[in-house]
């Protein structure tokens, strides 16, 4: 581990590998008891993770203590961007491996102390497959679609669509230049994920912000659900 600007970065080894089922039992319990709320954020590469999470920590930074930790192959790239918003950041470069495991994100904690987050925000490996068989010990699990990848991704990967308790769609800006059928695409986000909430925003217009940051709040304060 090593600190890098105001960020911190994880490299991933095989000792951090395995064992998901135990390490997600052991993060879910420590955020319990420290109180602190937990997202575990995918999609696929570019639907606008890193940018969504870039708005939200300059708006909320005021009234939540946030920590991050992103995902990523290669790169601290994320990590940068997003540090200088108030937020604990930390970097966990996978070396290859195309998901978080609940081991990865235990061993980011240990940089990242829990009794000073209100709210910690994981941005998983941009990957629709694999990351919806581990469990990371999150709250809420959070799939983000944005409308440049077509109206049937959700189709097309409904374990992660299935496994979600809200789904974003993304760069609602570009629906017009994408050519994309928006009600389509609503539509195989209900089939795929019926028990989702749904949310519509632009990052970069902030269209739909506010409604996204007060269901935030919302489910910080434990009632999630409520829509
Ligand atoms: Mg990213
Ligand atoms: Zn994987």
């Amino acid at each position: 581990m090593s600190a890098v600007g105001e960020h911190w970065t994880v490299q991933v080894d095989k000792a951090l590998r395995g064992r998901n089922d135990q390490f997600a039992a052991d993060n879910r319990a420590h955020f319990r008891t420290a109180g602190v709320f937990v997202l575990n954020i995918v999609s696929s590469p570019g639907a606008g993770k890193t940018l969504l999470l870039e708005r939200t920590l300059a708006a909320l930074r005021e009234e939540l203590r946030i920590g991050v930790q992103v995902g990523d192959l290669q790169t601290d790239n994320d990590a940068r961007r997003l540090s200088g918003h108030g937020a604990s950041v930390v970097q966990i470069v996978t070396n290859g491996c195309c998901h978080l495991e609940a081991g990865m994100v235990a061993k980011a904690l240990e940089s990242q102390p829990l009794g000073e987050l209100d709210l910690l925000i994981i941005e998983n490996v941009g990957n629709l497959v694999c990351p919806a068989s581990y469990d990371l010990g999150e709250d809420m699990r959070i799939v983000l679609v944005s409308v440049t990848e077509g109206e049937d991704k959700p189709l097309k990967y409904p374990t992660i669509f299935r496994n979600a308790q809200l789904v974003v769609i993304t760069k609602l800006d570009l629906v017009g230049p994408a050519g994309v059928d928006l009600q389509l695409l609503r539509e195989n986000v209900r089939r795929a994920a019926p028990q989702a909430h749904l949310f519509e925003l632009s990052a970069r217009t902030g269209e739909g912000l506010m409604d996204w940051y007060a269901y935030l709040r919302r489910a910080r304060s434990g009632q999630a659900g409520a829509s």
